[in-house]
């Protein structure tokens, strides 16, 4: 855990967020500044930095996270599709330093 990393403390629950989902490994929430009608988070607990830092140790925590990815989208009503994104790195747009899979859908324009 990092202390100071903003994905640790929703971790942890020391900062409020709408939280979706939640098991021993993983926690899936909304973005604070959606892009799309239904925009939340799948991230790992354990604090990893980017996707460039995982592991093959790493192998079912990635698979876990792909596999949540359409439960919770279907869940959340996106009936037509979604889409996943990880941003790794400065180059790849990556703003919070905890590994993070960006899912997105509902209704298009919203597509960038
Ligand atoms: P990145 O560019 O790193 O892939 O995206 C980080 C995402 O985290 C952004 O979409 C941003 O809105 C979201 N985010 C940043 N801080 C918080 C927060 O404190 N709570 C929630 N729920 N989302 C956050
Ligand atoms: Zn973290």
């Amino acid at each position: 855990m990092a202390e100071n990393c903003i994905f640790c403390r929703i971790v942890r629950h020391e900062v409020p967020s709408k939280i979706i989902y939640e098991d021993d490994c993983l926690l899936a929430f909304h973005d604070i500044n959606p892009a799309a009608p239904v925009h939340f988070l799948i991230i790992p607990k354990a604090h990893i930095e980017t996707l460039a830092d995982t592991q093959l140790s790493d192998e079912a925590l990635l698979g876990k996270m792909l596999l949540l990815a359409p439960k919770l989208a279907h869940e959340l009503g996106c009936e037509n599709g979604f889409r996943t994104v990880i941003n790794t790195g400065p180059d790849g747009g990556q703003e919070v330093y905890h590994l993070h899979m960006h899912v997105m859908g509902g209704p298009r324009p919203w597509r960038q």
